[in-house]
């Protein structure tokens, strides 16, 4: 993708499911403002309380497929047997609107992601201490059968592989201590020099 967005930033989160992201989301949202959130589409079913359109945009796989025939996604990718992609179309507009646009998307998509945008991207991978807290929390959680926690824990050590890829580790242990790390994060992600449109800066800059 061509330099064309010279406005807004993106923070992007990663990590195995049940780590805490949507929690760690939820706080930060509270002390943030001009942010984004991006709204992913899916193929896996509705989980007790998720609403289309606010969780995800919840589709069939034949509906998603057309989305990717059609060009439509940032990025897409298979996780755990179902179909996850970022459309494109919200995320130019909310970057034109100088806002942070908030990922919370897999290794794949992170690769993609950072292929495409990676001069707008702060990337931090969330995980647990350790994997049988990662178990105890997607049992604790209860919002997925046994066989899918199982395959999501077995996802969820190839995952940490790709850890050193990202620019920021949060370990999720005490979860206030991991929402003041990720909201300094988020901070500091705006003020990259790489988001930066230089030529806007410099005529401004130049006329005082
Ligand atoms: P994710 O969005 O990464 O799948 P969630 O935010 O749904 O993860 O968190 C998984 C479970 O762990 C939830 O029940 C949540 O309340 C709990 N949780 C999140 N962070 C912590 C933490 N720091 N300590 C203990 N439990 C946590
Ligand atoms: P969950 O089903 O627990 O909501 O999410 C499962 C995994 O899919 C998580 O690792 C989450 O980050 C990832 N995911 C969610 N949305 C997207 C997306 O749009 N693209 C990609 N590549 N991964 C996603």
């Amino acid at each position: 993708m061509k330099k064309i967005l010279n406005k807004g930033a993106i923070l992007l989160l990663s990590g195995p499911s049940g780590c805490g992201k949507s929690s760690l989301l939820k706080n930060l949202y509270k002390n943030i403002d001009n942010y984004y959130f991006s709204i992913s589409t899916t193929t896996r079913s509705p989980r007790d309380g998720e609403q289309h359109g606010k969780e995800y945009y919840f589709v069939t796989k034949e509906e998603f497929e057309e989305d990717i025939k059609k060009d439509n996604f940032l990025e897409w990718a298979k996780v755990h047997d179902n179909y996850y992609g970022t459309s494109l179309k919200p995320i130019v507009k909310a970057l034109e609107e100088s806002k942070l646009v908030i990922f919370d998307i897999d290794v794949q998509g992170f690769k993609i992601v950072k292929e495409k945008l990676d001069y707008l991207t702060t990337s931090v991978f969330i995980t647990t201490a350790t994997l049988n807290e990662l178990e105890s929390r997607l049992i604790n959680r209860a919002t997925d059968s046994e066989e899918t926690i199982k395959v999501r824990l077995e996802n969820a050590s190839q995952e940490l592989q790709d850890l050193n890829l990202y620019d920021y580790l949060i370990v999720n242990d005490n979860l206030q201590t991991a929402s003041n790390n990720l909201l300094n994060i988020a901070n500091i992600a705006k003020l990259k020099t790489s988001t930066i449109d230089i030529k806007s800066f410099l005529q401004i800059w130049d006329r005082q």
